[in-house]
């Protein structure tokens, strides 16, 4: 995920290669525990979003309205949910309890990545082709103990760790349609932001969409992958052709939509 303020930010801190190694560790015996659990500026992806939601069992709508304030990025006007912070003293994480994260095994890939950023582009590997470009920054907060323990990692080493790559794959997919929408310079209109607020977060919504539209009318999908794509449990495929569907409706020109998905 990237806008340009959070890029300027990270820019702003060290840069770590991804050779290099840190020392980290966190847990419930450091003496700033939950510290850095309040008064954050935390942009949600459509991944973040299907995981939370999923996991406290509510409909992506009640989740965004509950828990999100909806901004948008300026550059491609796709939707921007941010987590809201508790309206009390210290503006607490709305899931952070005294014993930690409540949403733990859910909680967002940029909680998973602390301390380290992760900056994405789309750039061209050694042959030339469109790939994914990843750079690590270091988030040293003066309150956080962690960098006094833990054993030597690096980058991949601690995503692996957190398991964060399945989160980077899905927001790298919404990055390149994202990268796709500034380079055309026609940032998305009301309507469109709209309906990708509603196929990118609500996949409840998105479900119904298809059929109410007839979608699989209209795009050539194999059985299996609509199957999946309707399956109520199966979330990660309705994002995946979410995304999909996203991307041809922005970019076709045609009436009726005609593709292989
Ligand atoms: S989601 Fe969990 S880990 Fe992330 S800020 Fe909230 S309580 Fe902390
Ligand atoms: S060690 Fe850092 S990440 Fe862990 S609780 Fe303390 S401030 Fe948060």
């Amino acid at each position: 995920m990237d806008s340009d303020a959070s890029r300027e930010f990270l820019e702003s801190l060290p840069e770590l290669k991804a050779d290099q190694t840190f020392c980290f560790d966190c847990n419930p015996d450091v003496p700033c525990f939950n510290r850095c659990c309040a008064d954050l500026t935390l942009p949600l992806t459509p991944y973040d979003v299907l995981r939370l939601r999923r996991q406290l069992g509510m409909s992506g709508e009640d989740f965004l309205q509950r828990f999100t304030s909806m901004r948008s990025f300026p550059d491609t006007g796709f939707p921007l949910p941010m987590l809201r912070m508790l309206q009390m003293p210290g503006d607490p994480c709305p899931f952070v309890g005294p014993a930690g994260c409540m949403v733990y095994e859910d909680r967002p890939g940029a909680c998973r990545c602390y301390p380290l950023g992760r900056g994405a582009s789309i750039g061209r590997d050694a042959a030339g082709q469109n790939t994914v470009l990843e750079r690590f920054f270091l988030v040293r907060e003066e309150h956080c103990r962690g960098f006094d323990q833990g054993t030597a990692r690096t980058p991949a080493q601690w995503f692996a760790d957190q398991q964060v790559d399945v989160y980077n794959a899905s927001n790298d997919r919404y990055m390149r349609l994202m990268t796709m929408v500034r380079a055309s310079g026609r940032p998305l209109e009301a309507r469109l932001a709209t309906t990708a607020v509603l196929c990118l977060f609500q996949l409840d919504k998105f479900r119904e969409l298809i059929a109410n539209m007839r979608i699989f009318e209209r795009v050539e999908v194999d059985d299996a992958r609509k199957a999946a794509v309707m399956d109520a449990k199966a979330d990660e495929a309705a994002l995946d052709f979410a995304l999909d569907w996203m991307e041809l409706v922005i970019f076709s020109k045609s009436e009726r939509l005609s593709k292989k998905l």
